[in-house]
């Protein structure tokens, strides 16, 4: 399909490419042999309109955080609105309306029990600061009680990804998060096997044996557990039981140790339930949120606690918790998120997905018969694909190109994630392109 609206010449933007080759990283990419990037001119709905005029229908959300399509003229005015009147006031002895309302939001949509907000900049910061409150939480006890501060670890289990600042980086698998690069420099952690029963298979107790025995081992020594709720997004797109993560918060409350779950992925809908811990029915002592917390507009995150966490650090030494990012609260992001909640429930969020899901496992989920697949997976509006083998990124993306799709598969993983707006005959474009590229021996290493 063609996009009439570029208006950066052949010849621009080739040299806008050049310059970007040359100076610019992208993530996770060599900067001397880098994998191609396509110009962007602009995005509307679920399309995104490449410089070169080609349009692609997008599978990826923007990383899991564009929910109601590019380009929506409530979330634009949102942002408009609150830029006539500021865009950012500092948020230390200052506050402003926008900030206020979506804290108040996001306590009453959230789990029982997570009535504390602290506002930040981006997923991983939002898991920093949670790990921060959960170890000044376990310094302000050890102090109330006169003992020595032991509660100085994390566990965790493998598979995870948390972000990629060091805190978030040192519970991340440790193979994939590249431990070994800054084994000197990384706080060390325990690590439990990932989860391995399925989200929909059958339970069995065998499940958390060596989980339960770390616990036991270790515990005085642990000040949180942190884990993905359902999904492991990043560390391999799995979905695990969750009755798993039912009995992390067993453990949890058995060994005084604190549960903090990152929502960053799957929060605001993405598994078919607004949060992802509501599928084992538990509230988290710390909640992480981010990616879609402003429909994919601008950078935001929040970090949710309880009330006693933030009693117990406010009653410490410190008298305060150590953290103040200077962009905290930004207005314009705060006001967005606002009206992306809002237009959530407007567009009833739960239908959409059901719809998303409906077509992944009629159209997607028979693709785990292909020779070149192990597994194909769907939860709510996500559906991934575990090839045999590792995808060749440069090749198979010109191909998604060619057929007019965004999807940028990672590893063994060709996955979608798409905006919940998405209509099932741009779904079934997204997966006949799939299908087409699974046929494709050089789309493969
Ligand atoms: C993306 C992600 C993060 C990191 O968020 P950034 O905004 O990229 O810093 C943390 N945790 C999970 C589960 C994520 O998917």
């Amino acid at each position: 399909m063609n996009n009439k609206h570029t208006n950066i010449t052949p010849s621009k933007q080739n040299s806008l490419l050049r310059f970007d080759k040359e100076n610019v990283w992208h993530p996770y990419t060599s900067m001397s042999e880098p994998l191609p990037s396509y110009l962007v001119d602009s995005a509307q709905g679920v399309n995104i309109n490449l410089a070169s005029g080609e349009q692609l229908i997008d599978g990826m959300s923007s990383w899991w955080s564009v929910l109601h399509g590019y380009n929506h003229h409530k979330l634009n005015a949102a942002l408009q609105e609150q830029a006539a009147k500021m865009s950012h006031v500092m948020f230390g002895g200052l506050t402003h309306q926008s900030a206020i309302t979506l804290c108040e939001k996001l306590i009453n949509l959230t789990p029982e029990g997570l009535d504390k907000v602290f506002l930040s900049d981006s997923g991983s910061v939002s898991v920093e600061v949670a790990m921060k409150m959960a170890l000044q939480y376990q310094h302000a006890v050890a102090e109330k009680n006169q003992t020595n501060l032991t509660k100085t670890k994390l566990l965790t289990v493998k598979n995870g990804y948390h972000g990629d600042t060091f805190a978030a980086m040192s519970v991340c698998d440790p193979v994939t998060g590249m431990h070994q690069i800054f084994e000197q420099v990384l706080m060390q952690h325990y690590f439990a096997p990932a989860p391995s029963i399925k989200f929909g298979e059958q339970w069995s107790n065998d499940e958390t044996i060596e989980l339960t025995a770390l616990f036991e081992q270790h515990h005085s020594e642990i000040a949180a557990f942190i884990i993905e709720p359902i999904v492991q997004g990043t560390g391999g797109m799995r979905f695990y039981h969750p009755e798993y993560l039912r009995a992390c918060r067993l453990l949890c409350d058995k060994y005084k140790v604190l549960l903090i779950v990152d929502e960053i992925a799957t929060g605001f809908g993405r598994t078919g339930k607004l949060f992802a811990c509501e599928w084992a029915e538990i509230s988290p002592d710390i909640m992480c949120l981010g990616k879609t917390l402003t429909g994919g507009y601008i950078t935001l995150a929040a970090t949710l606690c309880t009330t006693h966490i933030a009693k117990t650090i406010s009653e410490g030494a410190a008298g305060c918790f150590m953290h103040g990012p200077t962009f905290m609260g930004n207005a314009l992001a705060c006001a967005v998120a606002n009206a992306s909640i809002d237009l959530l429930f407007e567009n009833d969020w739960q239908s959409q997905v059901l719809a998303i899901e409906t077509t992944l496992n009629s159209l997607l989920k028979p693709l785990a018969k292909h020779e070149r697949v192990i597994d194909a997976r769907v939860l709510g509006s996500i559906g991934a694909i575990e090839c045999k083998q590792t995808v060749n990124v440069a090749q198979i993306q010109k191909r998604f190109v060619e057929l007019g799709v965004w999807i940028r598969p990672f590893g063994k993983l060709i996955y979608i994630i798409p905006p919940l707006i998405i209509t099932t005959e741009q779904l079934t474009a997204l997966v006949n392109a799939i299908t087409t590229v699974l046929n494709e021996d050089d789309c493969f290493n």
